[in-house]
């Protein structure tokens, strides 16, 4: 319960990743606030079980990362009914896969909003409270494709190139407040996100679903293996303790050695 008297935001965690965060952090006994899309019932079940399991207050905020007025008071109600917040995981995302020519502009435009400007209004809004308490953890997520690229993603790559050159920027910022900034680099995990991305694969690479997913998915990673959304939450945790100050501003990929290879 490393975490306990902590509060922090996760960001579309109603579901995959984001959601495994949201508990890993429960778990250490952090209050916890969940935001994303997704059934009534189910979240607040959600949210019910991350304040049992912490012990301590679990809120859920329905904030749109569209909408940066939404994010900054999804922030401020997080430091009125939490404090803090003491950290912040940057992690609402989505995907489009489409060739150049014929990808939809109000989908570049999304996939920018979300992925990529969410984390600067959330950490332009919570920074100022960290700063006060001397403390703060801040951890985008961002993707082996912030590293390298596929075709037909070019606004998920741009995204995520940018969340982590982003963060390095803000890493020097605030490194003298007693605050971290990294980002993590997930290779490919099965979440609604990469499910819903085989159907234009196949349609973008002339490919069946069985090629989409042992010649694209599963072949990215050496190992051969998706990554879980546990794995990439224990990295988060991970960064979140105190003898994890001295990292900061890195890129921490949790790919199952995609980007070395
Ligand atoms: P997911 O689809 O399971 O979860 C996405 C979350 O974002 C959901 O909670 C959803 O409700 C929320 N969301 C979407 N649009 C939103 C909006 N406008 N406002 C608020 N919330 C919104 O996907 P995931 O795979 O868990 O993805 C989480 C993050 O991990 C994303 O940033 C994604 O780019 C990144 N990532 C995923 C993978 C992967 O293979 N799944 C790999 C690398 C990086």
């Amino acid at each position: 319960m490393f975490l306990k008297g902590k509060s922090a935001i996760v960001t579309g965690s109603t579901s995959g990743i984001g959601l495994a965060y949201a508990k890993a952090l429960a778990a250490e006994g952090a209050a916890v606030m969940i935001n994303g899309f997704g059934d009534t019932d189910a979240i607040e079940t959600e949210r019910a079980e991350l304040a049992a399991v912490s012990g301590a207050k679990a809120l859920y905020d329905p904030a749109d990362m569209t909408k940066p007025d939404q994010i900054a008071a999804m922030v401020a109600r997080c430091h009125d009914e939490l404090g803090g917040p003491d950290i912040v995981i940057n992690n609402a995302g989505i995907q489009h896969v489409a060739p150049i020519d014929e990808f939809p502009i109000d989908k570049w435009d999304a996939i920018i909003a979300i992925n990529l400007s969410s984390t600067f209004h959330a950490v332009r809004a919570a920074v100022p409270h960290m700063k006060a308490k001397k403390w703060g953890r801040i951890i985008n997520t961002a993707s082996a494709h912030s590293l390298v690229a596929s075709p037909n993603k070019t606004a998920y790559v741009a995204a995520k190139h940018g969340v982590a050159g982003m963060t390095k920027a803000l890493a020097l910022e605030v490194a003298t407040h007693g605050i971290t900034a990294n980002c993590i680099s997930p290779g490919y995990v099965w979440t609604p996100l990469v499910e819903n991305q085989i159907p234009d694969t196949m349609k973008a690479r002339g490919l069946t679903r069985e090629q989409v997913m042992n010649d694209v998915l599963l072949a990215a990673q050496p190992t051969k293996e998706f990554v879980t959304p546990e794995q990439v939450a224990a990295l988060a945790l991970f960064l979140c303790r105190d003898d994890a100050k001295a990292i900061t501003g890195a890129n921490l990929s949790v790919d199952g050695g995609w980007t070395a290879a």
